[in-house]
């Protein structure tokens, strides 16, 4: 038997039917872009998340480059995001021409909120708060900071699909929420989308208004704009999904329990829910302290597929050689780079899989350190 780290064929195969049936009617209805479906699955949307307005954007970079563009903070302007971020957060930034200004995260695998203020200067305009892996950042200080030196907020809700802080869903705290529908996101599409939601009209029809080469009335262009528009076919696969996310939201929360329940080594630390925060499980991330790459390894040796999520923190990598950090800027978000895996965890996962993978990690051992 052969475990893959994520398999997004058993999503499918549990409601395929429908799928189709919505994927025909989109192709038998003559009309592909900005219609009905993407209109209808950004009420369905905003509605599920709790927020006025829902604007449906090609992918989720564009929905944060194009935030940070409304909101005008670019060239000169510093953003605050975590140092152990997806590399499209710190693109979302820089693509304006803003700085990112890195934040250690905290033993949630988020930001240190409270290692945010030392992080604010004058040339401060806006935190992103990535809620990575599936669980909220602690939205209460961020806010109190926001309010305190008059920042922005963008929430990065792209592996945040539908939890919460506090009892209220994860994208409405900030100015704007952004999404991303890349296939192996919660609600996921089958290519790429993505949408941003806010409580502010005027600011909703800026992005409506850009992600149509800056056009409200055809031919008639306004501001310069982008191409970012949802396309109908993905909006209606979308609005699918949608009435499935609160069931595969839960399935995950149940593999995750079992995994709480049956994994027993000494090498592992489990992920920690933030008190206030839910999961919705878009990873389950272990740290293995000293043992990831073995550990790694000796799941492929077993036919067990894992992932880094991430291997190289943003601050290291090539493409931001131009800010100048080096080794050690950043240590927790490195060592957190060096023990991360995300082990096998999607919709349709059987219990004997989900039994494969416990054995065997049960039964992972490393010289010179027993099993409890
Ligand atoms: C996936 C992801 C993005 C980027 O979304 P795309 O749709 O791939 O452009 C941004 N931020 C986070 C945290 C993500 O996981």
């Amino acid at each position: 038997m052969m475990i893959m780290q994520n398999n997004l064929g058993r999503q499918y195969s549990l409601h395929a039917g429908e799928y189709k049936k919505k994927a025909c009617e989109v192709l038998d209805s003559g009309w592909y872009i900005l219609g009905n479906e993407v209109s209808a699955f950004e009420e369905e949307w905003a509605d599920y998340i709790g927020s006025k307005y829902c604007v449906g954007l090609a992918s989720g970079l564009d929905a944060l480059w194009i935030s940070f563009r409304l909101l005008g903070v670019g060239t000169g302007a510093e953003v605050i995001v975590c140092a152990n971020a997806y590399i499209a957060c710190v693109m979302g930034i820089s693509i304006n021409g803003a700085t990112p200004v890195f934040v250690e995260p905290d033993e949630y695998d988020n930001i240190d909120a409270d290692k945010i203020e030392a992080a604010i200067n004058d040339k401060t305009k806006a935190i992103l708060a990535v809620h990575l892996y599936g669980q909220a950042c602690d939205m209460t200080k961020i806010m109190n900071l926001a309010r305190k030196y008059d920042l922005k907020v963008v929430e990065d809700c792209a592996q945040s699909h539908g939890n919460h802080w506090q009892g209220k869903t994860v994208g409405n705290f900030g100015d704007i929420g952004c999404f991303s529908f890349y296939p192996s996101k919660g609600c996921g599409a089958f290519g790429d989308a993505g949408c941003i939601v806010t409580d502010d009209e005027k600011l909703a029809e800026k992005f409506r208004i850009f992600r149509n080469y800056g056009s409200e009335k055809r031919y008639h262009n306004m501001i310069v704009g982008s191409n970012s528009r949802l396309d109908e076919m993905q909006a209606g696969l979308l609005r699918v999904k949608l009435n499935h996310l609160d069931e595969f939201n839960e399935e995950r929360c149940r593999i995750a329990e079992r995994y709480y329940e049956c994994i027993e080594n000494p090498l592992i630390q489990f992920p920690k829910v933030r008190p206030g925060a839910d999961s919705t499980w878009h990873q389950f991330v272990i740290h293995v302290p000293g043992h990831r790459n073995q550990l790694m390894e000796y799941l492929k040796d077993q036919g067990i597929g894992t992932l880094i999520h991430y291997p190289i923190p943003p601050h290291l990598s090539e493409a931001y050689a131009y800010l100048g950090y080096k080794r050690g800027d950043f240590p927790i978000a490195e060592q957190y780079a060096d023990e991360v895996l995300s082990l096998p965890m999607y919709n349709g996962m059987t219990d004997q899989e989900q039994q494969m993978l416990i054995d065997t990690i049960n039964n992972f051992k490393v010289e010179g350190i027993t099993n409890a």
